[in-house]
């Protein structure tokens, strides 16, 4: 079912939403960028005259109960974006009498759902190498499927808006789907962009396409690079990946960051990219610093002749301008993570020489898609998020989907 053509008068909608939002030390609130993210779907639904269960998982306490996770803390904000009160449940488990006295227009928000480790479904206490363990993980499945069937009784229709836990099997995000039938069950709108901006990425290319993968490590984006190797025209590594590549290539690259057993992988990639005739841009020149601080000596050198004592820390200009020549003329462009230490003001070169081709590329036409935890903080930073196409709410969610895996999140509820 697409939320658009459901009608919520009458029904009490249970909703998933990421409401993982960071807080202060006092329990504020100090991005609500999530809360507002899930409006669209929660005023649709008070909109139609439906009244609202919103649930989320806040942080990792761990299946225990945890103060410190507590919704109860962001209850208000909820309310304000809303522009209407909100009731509590301190139990997720308990609020029947609560969700069955809901009228329409009205909003009840259950408490932090990863207070019962059922939602995660993950035994507890219990080591993965202890004998029990299995059984223990057969007994919590049991549970898992209980406490699911228990939120779902609270309501008539569920919608899934959580994009950020759509790659988890969790008794919310995917479990309760199963109690509602075909026609009760979708995604919310956050989710349906964040579907949309995925399959630009992966089916809807418009070419030429480019691809910036940077960050600190190949490993934890080989996933990504391989999936994208058949399908984009421009390859950018970038960040602290450039020197595992460099010292592949037989360079010296001082103390820069690298993986010393990823080396073969890296010649490996090289290769991929050439039999599938995909021109791989890697950076050729950086700026060193002799610190990892922002205040470290700088000097701009090859990434393969880096001295002893200084470490790559940003790309240099040669290498900006690579990148540059590489991103104006796609038409489809996805980038994650920063091409430097961006969290250091003086090492944020790379990453906004990126960022300003990204912006010029998307005015002329092309479709970009930002995502992944530190390359959205990279354009947060240069203010430049409204300049993209899309940024995704989505970390690990969207590198899994990019690369090609099915979330169980959306399978859920298009079954
Ligand atoms: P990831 O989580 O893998 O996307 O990596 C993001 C992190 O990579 C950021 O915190 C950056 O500071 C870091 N990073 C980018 N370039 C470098 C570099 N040349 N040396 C060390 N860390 C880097």
């Amino acid at each position: 079912m697409k939320i658009d053509n459901y009608n919520f008068a009458g029904k009490k909608a249970i909703v998933r939403v990421d409401f993982n939002v960071p807080l202060d030390e006092n329990g504020h609130v100090t991005d609500d960028t999530r809360i507002r993210g899930a409006l669209p779907t929660l005023k649709k639904i008070l909109a139609d005259g439906g009244s609202l269960i919103i649930m989320s998982h806040m942080g990792k306490p761990k299946g225990k109960v945890n103060p410190k996770f507590s919704l109860s803390q962001i209850k208000e904000d909820v309310a304000k974006a809303l522009g209407t009160d909100v009731i509590f449940a301190d139990d997720c488990a308990k609020a029947a009498d609560k969700a069955a006295a809901l009228k329409p227009g009205e909003v009840l928000l259950l408490e932090n759902l990863r207070f019962y480790p059922e939602e995660e479904g993950k035994p507890v206490g219990i080591d993965k190498e202890d004998p029990a363990y299995d059984e223990a993980k057969k007994a919590m499945k049991v549970a898992q499927k209980e406490f699911a069937k228990t939120l779902a009784s609270y309501a008539d229709v569920y919608v899934n808006d959580a994009f950020g836990t759509a790659h988890r099997k969790h008794a919310s995000t995917a479990v309760i789907a199963d109690y509602f039938k075909p026609e009760d069950k979708m995604l919310g709108y956050l989710m349906e962009k964040e579907v949309q901006a995925v399959d630009n990425i992966l089916s809807d290319i418009k070419r030429p396409f480019t691809a910036i993968m940077g960050g600190s490590k190949v490993s934890t984006k080989i996933g990504i690079i391989e999936n994208l190797m058949d399908k984009v025209d421009n390859l950018i590594l970038c960040g602290g990946m450039t020197y595992t590549f460099a010292k592949a290539m037989g360079g010296n690259i001082g103390e820069s960051i690298c993986e010393s057993d990823k080396l073969d992988l890296a010649l490996d990639i090289m290769q991929k990219a050439k039999d599938k005739g995909v021109n791989l841009v890697l950076g050729t020149d950086c700026v060193a610093g002799d610190a990892f601080s922002n205040d470290a000596h700088t000097q701009i050198c090859s990434v393969k002749e880096i001295p002893a004592g200084w470490e790559g820390m940003d790309a240099g200009p040669e290498s900006c301008k690579a990148f540059t020549a590489a991103i104006l003329p796609a038409k489809t462009i996805l980038w994650n993570g920063p091409a430097g230490v961006f969290e250091f003001d003086n090492f944020t070169g790379g990453s906004r020489a990126i960022a300003d081709a990204i912006v010029k590329a998307t005015k002329d036409g092309a479709f970009s898609l930002v995502g992944g935890g530190d390359s959205v903080a990279c354009v947060n930073k240069f203010g430049l998020a409204d300049e993209v196409s899309y940024v995704s709410t989505g970390g690990g969610a969207l590198l899994e989907a990019i690369e090609g895996k099915i979330l169980p999140g959306i399978a859920a509820v298009k079954e």
